[in-house]
């Protein structure tokens, strides 16, 4: 449905003057106001018609505009509040506009829940079963809080409005005091007889098994959604969220650095000078890397994509590997002479001349 044309709204011409139009805005909204008019069913519907009219048409800017553009450019971010304070000042403010009733379904709660998962399962992505106690619905009732063929009734204090409204007489006439409606809560229908497992919550509290897809290369604090398996919602309204906020557990050889992993590889003094084929542990398992000789301790070799996959995608990271060159200890004698020998050729000093050649 289309809106309606808002001098057509207000009666009045096109060419009207700012204060017609206020003039003709001031007595449709007095007539509409819900606070007033308990006649018409549909008097609050057109009460924020004739206030969004009367925003953009009072607006000599917004005004123009329409006229050049109609409904597509203005009062697409209607809120009245601004025009409804200018208007009714002294005599509806104190009485509030504001909606205080409660809506007879209220949405659950949004839960949120921590799993701590490995390294490897970040690697290949993991499927989780995560036991959560909340309050889900009551399968007695299905949600409705009333007790089995029965239900949810008009409240009969309010007639389903969920406010009260008392008149008084002033100097400006009648006023009109709203009070939310005591025997429903403002929900506009009350339960003449509760369920009798959930009391008429419509919820009771349950341990519920979940089953969470952890995808692989997901960040380590990383918050998953998982959209209605919250708390249920008061008398069958909708259910909150689930969020799984996802920790991953240090691992014994690996660090992370984004989709890079980290880890030393220790090697001899040997196998440093010499160079070495060398088995290196991988998230995908044990990759063969030759060192080449000569290497230093500290230098970092990469091992392209065997890192972290990326998050919903097919890269993945490196695996940096850093050489840690272990200088030998408890060493027996033949070791020790080879080494003393080793140093002798290179011409090294090691202090303790006199007492070979002694
Ligand atoms: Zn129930
Ligand atoms: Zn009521």
């Amino acid at each position: 449905m289309g809106k309606r044309d808002y001098y057509d709204v207000l009666g009045t011409n096109r060419d009207a003057t700012e204060r017609e139009i206020k003039k003709v805005y001031r007595n449709l909204a007095r007539k509409y106001h819900p606070d007033v008019n308990c006649v018409d069913a549909d008097a609050e519907e057109k009460f924020k018609e004739i206030v969004e009219a009367y925003e953009v048409l009072s607006d000599s800017e917004k005004r123009c505009q329409y006229d050049n553009f109609g409904h597509t450019k203005a009062g697409m971010s209607f809120d009245g509040s601004g025009v409804f304070d200018d208007i009714f000042g002294m005599v509806f403010r104190d009485f509030g506009f504001q909606n205080r009733t409660r809506p007879m379904k209220e949405r659950g709660s949004n839960l949120i829940f921590e799993v701590a998962i490995e390294l490897e399962e970040v690697y290949r992505g993991v499927e989780k079963v995560v036991t959560i106690k909340k309050a889900a619905m009551c399968g007695e009732c299905n949600g409705s809080g009333a007790e089995h063929g029965t239900h949810a009734e008009t409240c009969t204090l309010c007639g389903g409005s969920g406010f009260i409204r008392t008149t008084h007489r002033s100097l400006f006439g009648n006023l009109v005091k709203t009070q939310t409606c005591k025997e429903c809560e403002g929900r506009g229908r009350t339960i003449s007889s509760v369920c009798s497992v959930c009391g008429g919550e419509g919820r009771v509290n349950e341990s519920c098994d979940i089953t969470v897809e952890i995808p692989a290369g997901v960040p380590s604090g990383s918050r998953l959604k998982i959209t209605g398996q919250g708390e249920a919602g008061f008398r069958g309204g909708p259910a909150g969220d689930l969020y799984i906020s996802v920790y991953v557990k240090p691992h014994q050889f690996f660090e992370v650095n984004g989709s890079n992993t980290v880890c030393n590889y220790t090697i001899s003094f040997s196998q440093a000078a010499l160079g070495a084929t060398v088995e290196i542990l991988t998230l995908d398992g044990k990759e063969k890397f030759k060192i080449p000789p000569g290497v230093q301790s500290g230098t970092i070799f990469n091992l392209k994509g065997k890192g972290l996959p990326y998050l919903n995608s097919r890269k993945k990271g490196d695996q940096l590997v850093r050489v840690v060159v272990a200088t030998p200890t408890k060493l027996n004698e033949a070791q020790k002479k080879l080494l003393k020998t080793l140093a002798e050729i290179g011409k090294e000093d090691l202090g303790l001349k006199k007492r070979i050649l002694n």
